[in-house]
């Protein structure tokens, strides 16, 4: 199979194949000269480069109903942005999409440039999403390459070099598959191959429509690319929550905006650090005095560590520094995950 004949098996696959997702024009309406809207584009790309589609799409859904526009987003005070964004992770992400929207807004009258260029300028728009969007919105041959990419191009061609070196090299095939003809759908076409067929584990070989220009499949075990290096083990770190309770409110904390889940609403909290604490510094860390009872742990993954959070609950009479006294019932809103684990662990809801 040469590229040729690949390209158009990928295509004619992704035609009677195309996932239906609420920010994608499918092919039939693409080939009718329906346009993706780059706003939509951009979104629903920057919610899933840390997440999955199915987590996705109700943010997406609620992100778009209430605001329609790249302008509307942009004219919006940054708490009810990252309260929304809450429970999709990576909240510098939250602050770069605010950041990015006011500048279209401001510097480019709404407008998203359609160039990966003009894209790439963008504050908080890295080489990724400059290459999604120019591709998928404006129809502009751009390398889009992603885990999924990676994957498939590794396995097209049994690349031996692991990862994470072998990233440029898989980049590099990549680009030598992208050509001026449908290149919207191209980019598709391989996150849908990857996402359905290609997949990290049991690759579906056996409907995949490039199977006859995989080296990976010749060698009877597709699975075992891309190669990897040995994992690290992520460092782990440990913490104490705090659930301070006064007539039926729990004190809610805003985190600084700077750092981990920056300017998002949590419970108080210790330092968080390598070694675990033991009851007496747990209590010496507490943001009031009081009658403190242990409720257990919860561990939670952030991207780069694993952290092991004790929680600690007390009916408090004192002021808590910062306190955002919430009704117990409502205090999980808007709160991210980590912080909903704690609250309902200290509510012995779970
Ligand atoms: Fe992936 Fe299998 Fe297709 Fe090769 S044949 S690209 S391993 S699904």
């Amino acid at each position: 199979m040469n590229t040729r004949s690949l390209r158009r098996a990928l295509l004619s696959w992704y035609d009677a194949n195309a996932r239906r997702l609420p920010w994608r024009v499918g092919p039939a309406d693409r080939r009718a000269g329906v346009r993706p809207d780059p706003y939509r584009v951009w979104l629903s790309e920057v919610m899933l480069q840390q997440t999955t589609v199915p987590h996705a799409t109700p943010y997406f859904l609620g992100f778009t109903e209430r605001w329609p526009t790249v302008s509307a987003l942009a004219a919006e005070e940054d708490g009810a942005v990252m309260s929304a964004w809450a429970g999709l992770g990576y909240y510098a992400r939250a602050r770069n999409l605010l950041t990015c929207a006011r500048a279209v807004a401001s510097d480019h009258g709404g407008v998203f440039p359609d160039t990966e260029e003009g894209l790439r300028a963008l504050p908080g728009v890295g080489a990724y999403t400059a290459a999604a969007v120019a591709a998928i919105a404006f129809d502009r041959a751009a390398n889009v390459v992603d885990g999924n990419v990676e994957r498939v191009m590794a396995r097209l061609f049994a690349v031996e070099t692991p990862l994470p070196d072998a990233k440029p090299e898989l980049k590099a095939l990549a680009a030598s598959l992208v050509a001026d003809d449908r290149p919207g759908d191209w980019a598709q076409a391989l996150m849908d191959l990857g996402a359905t067929v290609c997949r990290p584990r049991q690759p579906l070989c056996d409907r995949c429509p490039v199977a006859a220009a995989c080296a990976a499949l010749k060698t009877g075990a597709p699975e075992n690319y891309p190669r990897k290096n040995a994992k690290a083990d992520r460092p782990r770190r440990h913490g104490a929550a705090y659930l301070a309770i006064r007539k039926g409110e729990a004190a809610l904390v805003r985190r600084p905006a700077r750092g981990l889940l920056g300017g998002m609403l949590a419970l108080p909290t210790s330092d968080w650090r390598a070694a675990p604490f033991n009851p007496a510094e747990a209590k010496r860390a507490a943001p009031v005095a009081a009658d403190w009872r242990s409720m257990g742990e919860i561990e939670h993954v952030f991207t780069h560590f694993a952290l092991t959070l004790q929680v600690w609950r007390a009916e408090v009479s004192g002021e808590v520094d910062g306190a955002i006294w919430t009704p117990l019932a409502e205090a999980g809103a808007g709160l991210p995950s980590v912080f909903l684990k704690a609250l309902r662990r200290g509510m012995a809801l779970i």
